[in-house]
């Protein structure tokens, strides 16, 4: 069994199975952001602003301007995805289709592999892209929205989307991984992804301090990082930042004030608490 991009490539050529596939992966980002988008910051805007991270509203420029670098980079995805069919085809990487091969056991432990692979690559990529002799070739697209919409989380520059994506096929290259568990991966990755951008907080007081949910990241943790930059550098766990000392010293601080708000909302104009912006 072929899986349809595949057989397009076959039938039409890699240009068009690419732009399909860049298709694919941008609707499967803009779908999911602008559902987000929609509800909390047209429907909900008003009925929801305690929980705003920051009070403050974004401008249609930092919108259009995150959208733009998100078409780019499903573009890049997309080819870089042509590419592992391409080394498949070369001999080169262990996707499988037939569930049967290695069963339901080996299935499951695979989608749990890659996401903790994905974290730990992720941390220390983003550490190293914000060394400051690489930092402005690299990541200085997603930082310049300092406050993230669901948008923000496509928003990179092509150096970083190369970045990015290149844990992807090196995953395909250790381990036999199914198409469907990857899928399931990538939908894993975009849902906290969107998430972790939104803006808004979800998790109820006392999340972060709890034995077991503190080692999951909230939408605080990384709205803070664009916010501060120096800090809170990791992905769907707060594993690496707990035992790399990079935690912002006021997260806990900064998550319960936002969840403890009071239902009436604040003024827009009520300026947050500050906090140090460097190490
Ligand atoms: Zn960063
Ligand atoms: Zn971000």
């Amino acid at each position: 069994m072929r899986p349809i991009i595949e057989n397009i490539g076959y039938q039409f050529g890699p240009g068009l199975a690419w732009l399909l596939t860049s298709v694919f992966i941008f609707l499967r980002y803009a779908i999911p952001a602008s559902l987000v988008f929609l509800l909390i910051y047209k429907w909900k805007r008003k009925a929801w602003l305690s929980r705003k991270i920051q009070q403050k509203f974004p401008k249609t420029t930092q919108l259009r301007h995150e959208i733009a670098y998100s078409a780019l980079t499903s573009f890049i995805f997309g080819g870089m995805a042509i590419g592992i069919f391409i080394l498949r085809k070369l001999g080169y990487g262990e996707l499988y289709f037939e569930i049967a091969e290695f069963g339901w056991g080996y299935y499951i432990f695979t989608v749990f592999f890659m996401i903790v692979a994905h974290d730990t690559y992720f941390y220390w990529v983003h550490r190293l892209m914000h060394h400051p002799k690489i930092f402005r070739y690299f990541h200085l697209v997603h930082h310049q929205s300092t406050n993230p919409t669901p948008y923000t989380s496509f928003s990179f520059h092509p150096l970083e989307s190369v970045l990015e994506f290149a844990i992807i096929p090196v995953l395909t290259l250790v381990i036999p991984v199914h198409a469907s568990a990857f899928f399931l991966f990538t939908l894993w990755s975009i849902f906290f992804n969107v998430l972790g951008h939104t803006g808004y907080e979800i998790s109820p007081s006392g999340f972060t301090s709890h034995r077991f949910f503190k080692w999951l990241n909230t939408p605080t943790h990384h709205n803070m990082h664009h916010r501060y930059s120096h800090y809170n550098y990791s992905l769907y766990f707060n594993f690496w930042d707990r035992v790399m000392g990079t935690n912002h010293p006021e997260y806990d601080r900064q998550f319960e004030e936002v969840v403890t708000r009071t239902k009436i909302a604040p003024s827009p104009s009520r300026p947050l608490a500050q906090f140090p912006t460097s190490p």
